[in-house]
């Protein structure tokens, strides 16, 4: 008769103490094995990395200049060239998240409302044809609005246009804004759009979700034009969610943008990194933790060297959402009540030892009704491997009420040998029998109030896992600042996007090249401003250290 261990949910028992934990002091989950704490990986160590990457990898106006592809073949290196990419056309992309609509648990996916802007300056986009609309003013009549070709050569930030009229070539002519109706738009079908798409949207066919997409010509002169990109979407993504920590699981919401020409064609560059979330669906909360974004845009860095001569690379860029489940839901609707049915079972006391089957049956319904929220539980969450803490709880709730149907057994049992063949009991053995039935409801009561309560007050008080474990999750190993540490000769590595979550990648260091390898996914936490921007420079970043390279990179500064 072991009851505490029957009910015992499997929770650690320093729960109390967690308060004076900081962060990123031992964890509380069960059965989690921290391998790698914040903490393992130096600053200076990261620094030097970061510094290399943008020593080696980044112009000074956020670039990547080239990558060389290197073929091995024996250890020997068989082929080597290097792309070129001084090229490519920098696009400012910005993703502004605003309505987190729904995390769909069963079927894992999430609906996101989000803004995306991109700018960019495509140097063919000058001296197009153009329709001009102007008022022209005739004699005897009122005025009327007429279309005429023109070739547009200049159209400035606030509107001023020169142009030549198609049927004069040679002669120019310049109107203010206020002095013409308006001028159409140039072909867009000729002209560069950086092709994107997302990598984990649902159902990647549909062209719906999107409410609204439109191209703008900011400014265009001889150094080509200046288009700005907005849209405005509503989809649905994909994410794999980890539940081991259900109801009180922190997940990462991620919509993954991807380029579809090569780098050497274009170039994501991040307005800036911090985004926030204005609206969140009430079953979950962003993260509110003191210097840890809700929200972080990124471009992924760029490998320096790839192993193969017909890899390409493109420019990804990662929107990052960091949100924590409200266990309200839980708690009021499968904890209190499964706590008062295991309460209600504990009335089955009060039912004489001598009337077995009254007891037998009465625990039973409660096992059923304990039983029916198990199911609860089960149809809101996909089928995972493993246990869930919500499922821990259910079964040592299970687990409880079989305590207690064996106890009226045993009882039961110890009734019947020691009765006569009238069925009586001598006053001495039914004492003891009964005295042990008030002892073993003081034992269930007392483990039931002690665990329910250490229970309620792990879950007000506990943290969980870092965030650096959740970004290190397997299914979601996020690339924001991965580094790769060899067991093997203690090197630390920037770890190369294109292998980052291989389990059989070797040592970057040529002389071991062992397969020894444990990646360390940092979070915007770990890592101090200064790496961020060396590594991941957005726009906001560079303008800070060096102010604009160019017209485009003053407009941003000032616009978006
Ligand atoms: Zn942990
Ligand atoms: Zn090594
Ligand atoms: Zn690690």
């Amino acid at each position: 008769m072991d009851q505490s261990t029957g009910f015992m949910p499997l929770v650690c028992e320093s729960a109390s103490e967690s308060s004076e934990d900081d962060q990123a002091g031992p964890c509380l989950a069960p059965g989690a094995a921290c391998s790698c704490v914040e903490g393992d990986l130096s600053h200076d160590d990261m620094r030097k990395l970061a510094a290399k990457f943008e020593h080696e990898c980044l112009t000074k106006d956020g670039l990547f200049p080239k990558y060389d592809r290197r073929e091995y073949k024996d250890d020997k290196l068989a082929k080597q060239d290097s792309v070129d990419c001084s090229r490519a056309i920098k696009v400012y992309v910005d993703m502004r998240p605003q309505e987190l609509k729904r995390i769909d648990d069963e079927n894992e996916q999430f609906g996101l409302v989000f803004v995306l802007k991109l700018w960019w300056r495509d140097p063919r986009l000058k001296n197009f044809k153009a329709q001009l609309c102007i008022e022209k003013e005739a004699p005897n009549t009122a005025p009327f609005l007429e279309e005429i070709d023109v070739v547009v050569r200049e159209l400035h930030e606030d509107g001023t246009l020169v142009f030549e009229d198609f049927q004069k070539l040679g002669s120019r002519q310049t109107r203010k804004k206020h002095e013409y109706v308006s001028i159409s738009p140039p072909k867009w079908e000729n002209h560069f759009f950086p092709k994107h798409t997302f990598i984990n949207q649902v159902d990647a066919e549909a062209q719906g979700g999107i409410h609204i997409a439109e191209r703008q010509l900011l400014w265009c002169n001889e150094a080509g034009g200046v288009v700005e990109y907005k849209a405005k979407y509503d989809r649905v993504f994909e994410e794999t969610l980890e539940l081991k920590e259900f109801p009180m699981d922190r997940q990462l919401c991620r919509v993954k943008l991807t380029a579809e020409s090569p780098v050497s064609d274009f170039q994501f560059i991040a307005i800036d990194t911090c985004r926030r979330l204005s609206k969140v669906t009430d079953m979950w909360e962003t993260s509110k933790e003191e210097d840890h974004p809700e929200c972080i845009v990124y471009v992924r860095h760029v490998d320096r060297i790839l192993p193969s001569s017909n890899m390409i690379q493109r420019s990804l860029v990662n929107m990052v959402l960091h949100v924590r489940r409200k266990p309200d839901f839980f708690y009021h609707s499968v904890w209190l009540m499964v706590a008062l049915i295991n309460g209600i079972s504990l009335c089955s006391f009060a039912i004489r030892p001598s009337h077995h089957s009254g007891r037998l049956s009465y625990l039973s319904t409660c096992f059923l009704a304990v039983l029916a929220y198990r199911y609860i539980i089960n149809d809101s969450l996909p089928k995972k491997s493993y246990t869930t803490y919500a499922d821990q709880y259910i079964i040592s709730a299970c687990a409880f009420q079989a305590v207690l149907c064996l106890w009226s057994s045993i009882l039961m049992f110890c009734w019947r040998v020691s009765e006569d063949q009238d069925e009586h009991l001598d006053p001495d053995t039914r004492g003891r029998i009964v005295a042990a039935d008030v002892a073993a409801l003081g034992l269930a009561t007392f483990a039931f109030i002690l665990l329910n309560c250490q229970l309620l007050s792990w879950w007000r008080i506990a943290r969980f896992h870092s965030w650096q474990e959740v970004y290190e999750r397997t299914t979601n190993k996020e690339p924001y600042f991965p580094v790769d540490e060899c067991k093997s000769c203690g090197g630390t590595f920037l770890s190369q996007q294109h292998c980052h979550a291989d389990p059989n990648k070797r040592c970057q260091n040529s002389d071991c090249k062992q397969q020894n390898i444990h990646t360390h996914y940092l979070t915007p936490k770990n890592v101090p401003e200064d790496m961020r921007s060396a590594l991941l420079p957005s726009l906001k970043d560079r303008l800070k250290r060096h102010g604009p390279a160019d017209e485009v990179e003053e407009y941003l500064a000032a616009h978006a």
